[in-house]
């Protein structure tokens, strides 16, 4: 049975146009032979009705606190309207469908209520389906505790759902259907001359995501690498053939493409702390300590003797400025910095690419405030009103836009 999974984001669901679109996808794919598993997301985003955003609000308008246990049982709704709307358009269609949630699938987590890890699938239900000639429709980005509460997997968690369930069905790819035409060299809002890449690997892609392009979730990718499942990443809207991620190709990207994308995550907050006796480290020991134990973590780290500086998610901001204030640092908190980062599998032990990244940004006047790399990033401290200019730079010095 030559098995797929095709995976619909909320924003290739919320319309009974879009939805048309999308069993034209199922439909092509069981011409061609293929026995599709299909997972969704929550329909639409914040303000349409069933919206994962939208649920929350819900809950949040009567308490503020509502417990995480309760705050995934509600999340988990959305997916699950999503599964029976796209059942009842599939059998309008005349194909046979059925629903389920993910406990349903058989999709097994610890109990880390928001962010929960999947500790086992037992796809049972979804091959049984399958066997008897019917489409599973999947409820992404939830699953279920052994004492059976219901989970979520962290927000984008949908794609995370299909690459597991293709793992645990043996699938021969994965098809992320969504808004864009595939993986793109930059956000095309920012670098108009930004291109669709045919081919990138599962590095680069998780790479991407990890430095703040929205594309697939990382740990899907990674999932997928480790099964060495092919995943493409194509518009719901149209036929065009998306980006394919792989980890083939490799030797062919690294002979012609040093850098394969750019982008840039805004939400950081940039922290420097003065020490009281500028010749011991002893601060920065003690800060970065007291980060750990809180469960927070730090990024661009620059220690000096006479500075300690790093940046850290904005979303921990007023808690690490809590902690700052209690231990009586010395420090400053600054919110206008983007971290834009060069993105390439081909850029390993291949000299250059720092010089060429300091010179792009050098013509444009563009101060570098703090470095960091691994084998496939580098990544740069701009300041905020910098973004656009920088990202155009490094995409144009790379010769992305050809
Ligand atoms: N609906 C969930 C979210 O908004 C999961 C997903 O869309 O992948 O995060
Ligand atoms: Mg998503």
């Amino acid at each position: 049975m030559k098995k797929i999974v095709q995976k619909f984001g909320g924003s290739s669901l919320n319309s009974a146009e879009k939805r048309e679109m999308v069993v034209k996808h199922i439909e092509k794919a069981i011409k061609m032979g293929y026995k599709p598993v299909v997972v969704v997301s929550a329909m639409g985003r914040l303000g349409e009705p069933y919206a994962t955003d939208t649920l929350i609000e819900v809950a949040s308008e009567i308490n503020k606190g509502i417990d995480n246990r309760e705050k995934d049982l509600l999340m988990s709704c959305g997916e699950i309207i999503s599964t029976i709307v796209l059942v009842q358009t599939l059998k309008k269609a005349g194909i046979e469908a059925i629903a389920l949630t993910g406990a349903q699938a058989g999709i097994y987590t610890d109990d880390s209520f928001g962010e929960a890890e999947i500790i086992r699938v037992v796809p049972d239900k979804v091959n049984k389906t399958l066997k008897e000639g019917k489409i599973p429709v999947i409820a992404g980005f939830q699953g279920i505790t052994e004492d059976g509460e219901i989970t979520t997997l962290g927000r984008g968690g949908s794609d995370t759902t299909a690459s597991i369930i293709a793992a645990a069905i043996g699938a021969l790819y994965i098809e992320i259907y969504t808004d864009v035409a595939g993986v793109m060299t930059a956000d095309p809002a920012l670098v108009e001359s930004a291109r669709i890449l045919d081919v990138v690997t599962y590095n680069e892609v998780c790479e991407l995501a990890y430095q703040g392009a929205r594309v697939i979730h990382p740990r899907a990718a990674e999932i997928a690498m480790k099964e060495r499942i092919p995943i493409k990443i194509k518009s719901t809207f149209n036929d065009g053939p998306g980006t394919l991620i792989n980890s083939n190709g490799m030797r062919k990207i690294k002979g012609d493409r040093p850098v394969t994308g750019v982008t840039s995550r805004r939400n950081i907050v940039f922290i420097k702390i003065i020490p009281e006796n500028p010749v011991e480290y002893a601060t920065g020991l003690l800060v970065f300590s007291l980060l750990a134990e809180n469960d927070i973590s730090v990024d661009f780290i620059n220690i000096r003797s006479e500075a300690t500086s790093f940046i850290i998610d904005s979303k921990n901001r007023e808690k690490v400025d809590a902690i700052l204030q209690e231990h009586n640092f010395n420090y400053k908190i600054r919110d206008d910095f983007v971290k834009v980062s060069v993105v390439g599998g081909g850029m390993t032990g291949r000299p250059g690419v720092m010089a060429k990244i300091v010179e792009a940004l050098n013509k444009e006047k563009i101060k570098i405030y703090q470095t960091t790399d691994s084998h496939t990033t580098i990544s740069c401290l701009v300041k905020r009103e910098k973004e656009k200019e920088a990202l155009n730079a490094l995409h144009s010095i790379f010769e992305l836009n050809l």
